[in-house]
């Protein structure tokens, strides 16, 4: 077989796949990005449901490590949309030339790591074997579609749809009754678009969320020649807040404040929009008091908007708020005083089965002519776990992380018996607690730097080690035990698939805090890992 050999192999073109692409040419080596989509733009080539639109503001939304690159791309709106975001990795592919290196329409099915010639082999469904000294994953943190397995869904007679693989056509809803399944970011955004055209909509929900408003609006000339200008700002951002993005904060503690100042502010900010209930005091996610303010106005506000009692009260969130991630929506709950829209609580209900005209629950059966299953992704690990990574000795990545039950990693970048592998973004590190793009330049830089001084060293193979994957583990949990995070069962700890905790897999610190704690690693030459170096190099 034609084994093809490259510097790196890099899986998936979005975001990270890009830069990461980009970096390394610049850095004169060869590298080759194995995208499954027949298309770039990762997340955004797949999330392609109504309404989908990204909640980080879009001047943020943006690489920012060439300022000649930033400034010549302008955002119609305030959040972006899907279609736009998907332009706009277009055009980063043709300005910087990437196409040439990117190889769509190719899933990697395979990576085994090659004792004896310290390369990966990568196989993929197209039958093609690659060789490489690196491997990096640009999987992303959101990518595998969660589907609950319920009982009968093939003998559902109407359309079915998950909003994380959406069909490239409209799909068309009028005169539909439809059926959401799930209320997170992308329930609530599909939601608001399909109430307009359906017949009946019908959300069974779960687990009532946080909802605040986005006031999405598009951007004036002048907003977006401000935001130009103040590239420096921005870039500045990217590194040096906990999100990788300016949110609104007081600064302080809500108890630095009366019951009627924090109401002004958080009426300021429902004014002005967007995720800053979780930044506006300091504690929100820490302090259960101060968590209570912030959750109770929104509750309030649900009250205010909702007509109906019962509704309103079946909406009210009761988890920590931020402990799940916080969703912004336009008119979310104004869609519920509807006369054509309703709301079934699976509390007490839950779903037994999809049968042929709708969704059977305890208490009988809601019948529909579409299913929306709005239900998620195997978060952080699970498009890793998918393909069948193989390290040293025939570990397998499985193995492992015990099927992501036990996440190991060092820095959320390496990982031990799996030699010059790198993840950008991968669990345990900051990712989707931050605006992802200034998460991936931050991983991508590192990753760069470090294979800049792997070459110019000689060596051939960098490896965590065990003991700082350890102390790595230690580190993300005493941090998330200082937070109000683990009191919840969400996707950020792996909950959401069967409900059982797998230990909490971001690293809450903030990227200001990783970034100096990762540019520390790499000044005391990589602490915290092992080389391999030719004998007659020693190091
Ligand atoms: P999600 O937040 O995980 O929400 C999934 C929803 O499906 C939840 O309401 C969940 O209920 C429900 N669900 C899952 N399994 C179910 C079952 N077996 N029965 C009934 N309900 C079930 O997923 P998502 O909305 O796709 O969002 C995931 C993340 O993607 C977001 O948090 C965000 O980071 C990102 N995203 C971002 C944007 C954006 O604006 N940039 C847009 C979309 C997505 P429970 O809450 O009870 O688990």
């Amino acid at each position: 077989m034609n084994v093809k050999q490259y510097d790196a192999i890099i899986i998936g073109a979005g975001f990270a796949g890009l830069y990461m692409l980009h970096k390394l040419r610049e850095r004169g080596l060869s590298a080759r990005v194995l995208e499954a989509a027949d298309g770039v733009g990762g997340v955004w080539y797949w999330s392609r449901y109504p309404g989908a639109k990204c909640d980080s503001d879009s001047i943020y939304y943006s690489f920012t490590f060439s300022e000649e690159l930033y400034k010549k791309w302008r955002w119609k709106d305030r959040y972006a949309s899907q279609p736009e975001i998907l332009q706009y990795l277009n055009f980063v592919a043709d300005e910087l030339n990437l196409r040439p290196d990117i190889q769509l329409k190719t899933r990697v099915t395979k990576a085994k790591f090659q004792e004896e010639a310290k390369q990966w082999e990568i196989s993929t469904d197209q039958g093609e074997i690659f060789e490489a000294k690196y491997l990096i994953s640009g999987v992303g943190c959101l990518s595998t579609t969660n589907i609950p397995p319920f009982e009968g869904s093939e003998s559902f007679k109407g359309e079915q749809y998950h909003t994380g693989r959406w069909p490239h056509d409209k799909v068309d809803f009028t005169g539909k009754r439809v059926v959401v399944i799930g209320n997170g970011s992308s329930g609530v955004q599909t939601m608001q678009e399909v109430a307009k055209e359906a017949k009946e909509m019908t959300l069974l929900m779960r687990t009532p969320h946080y909802v605040a408003e986005a006031r999405n609006h598009p951007l004036s000339k002048e907003e977006q020649e401000q935001a130009i200008n103040n590239y420096k700002d921005i870039r500045e951002a990217f590194f040096n807040t906990p999100g990788g993005i300016r949110l609104y904060t007081t600064g302080k503690s809500a108890t630095a404040f009366s019951a009627k100042e924090q109401k002004e502010k958080l009426e300021h900010i429902w004014e002005t929009g967007g995720l800053s209930l979780g930044s506006v005091f300091t504690d929100v996610s820490a302090n259960k008091e101060a968590n209570f303010v912030v959750s109770q106005f929104v509750r309030d506000k649900i009250d205010e908007i909702v007509e109906d009692r019962d509704t309103a009260q079946l909406l009210h969130p009761n988890y920590y708020i931020t402990t799940k991630r916080l969703i912004i929506g336009t008119n979310f709950y104004e869609i519920f005083n509807e006369d054509h829209v309703h709301l079934v609580s699976l509390k007490d209900n839950p779903i037994e089965r999809i049968v042929e005209n709708g969704v059977q629950l305890k208490n009988g059966t809601v019948e529909c002519d579409v299913i929306i299953y709005a239900t998620g992704y195997e978060a952080m690990t699970g498009s890793l776990l998918k393909i069948d990574i193989e390290g040293r000795n025939g570990k397998t990545i499985q193995e492992k992380w015990e099927d992501g039950r036990n996440v190991k990693t060092y820095l959320g970048l390496m990982m031990e018996s799996f030699p010059n592998l790198f993840m950008i973004t991968g669990p345990q590190s900051p990712s989707v607690l931050t605006n992802m793009p200034a998460a991936i330049e931050q991983h991508v830089d590192w990753v760069d730097q470090c294979i800049e001084y792997l070459e110019e060293k000689g060596i051939q193979t960098i490896e965590a080690q065990k003991e700082s994957e350890l102390e790595w583990a230690k580190q993300c949990d005493d941090l998330a035990n200082q937070t109000l995070y683990p009191y919840t069962n969400s996707w950020y700890t792996g909950a959401n698939i069967d409900g059982e905790q797998r230990g909490f897999v971001i690293y809450v610190g903030g990227l200001n805090n990783y970034k100096a704690i990762c540019d520390q690693v790499a000044a005391n030459d990589y602490e915290g890992c092992t080389f391999e170096k030719l004998q007659s190099n020693v190091l």
